[in-house]
């Protein structure tokens, strides 16, 4: 999406070979314009696919995959993210690490709001280690729902976590695969 690559380029800063800031789009402020593009995008590419729920994890994944959810014409679940672990028999519950934070943390999504009949698409803004994305894959398949595919706003291809999610059979995509982030410099996948 060359839109998006623009502005990444233009607000995107980066903080280490590993880590890029985008707060300026997707982690503190919010484009909405931008992110009805995403949601677009994302919709083209997942039309076809009978999606029946949108999923993501607060906080960031909220807006593109609102955006998603509205262009699909379907309803969008956020999945919670607890620092306790509450025993709550109507919540499916993974542990993860946290990228950005480096703490551990629980991801809830009420079994009220995914069955085993729908076909769902979970969005996220940024793939690094893939963690966050795990958790979600299994608390999908515990659901007994068809994870039909995941969409990624930001893939950082040189850290693993997209390879390994379509390592496992899932269709991943992806709006902007950046390959490095060497010298305070953003290269994209061409
Ligand atoms: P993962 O679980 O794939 O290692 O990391 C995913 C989460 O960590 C993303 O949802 C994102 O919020 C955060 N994250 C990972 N890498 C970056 C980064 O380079 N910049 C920012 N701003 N967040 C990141």
């Amino acid at each position: 999406m060359e839109l998006l690559k623009q502005r990444i380029l233009e607000e995107g800063v980066v903080v280490s070979n590993q880590v890029l800031k985008l707060d300026a789009l997707l982690n503190h402020q919010v484009d909405p314009a931008l992110t009805m593009e995403m949601g677009r995008e994302f919709a083209s590419r997942f039309r076809e696919d009978g999606i029946t729920r949108v999923v993501t994890v607060e906080s960031s994944g909220i807006p593109v995959a609102f955006a998603t959810a509205y262009e699909l014409g379907v309803p969008l679940v956020f999945a919670r993210r607890k620092k306790t672990l509450l025993a709550d028999p109507e919540a499916l519950c993974e542990r993860v690490p946290s990228f950005t934070k480096g703490i551990v943390t629980d991801i809830l999504l009420s079994k009220q709001f995914i069955s085993e009949n729908d076909r769902i698409l979970f969005i996220d803004d940024i793939i690094a280690n893939g963690d966050a994305a795990r958790g979600l894959v299994k608390i999908i398949q515990r659901s007994g729902a068809e994870l039909v595919g995941v969409g990624i706003v930001v893939e950082k291809s040189f850290q693993a976590g997209g390879k390994a999610i379509r390592e496992q059979g899932i269709r991943l995509e992806s709006l902007v695969r950046i390959v490095s982030l060497e010298d305070g410099k953003i290269t994209f996948d061409e």
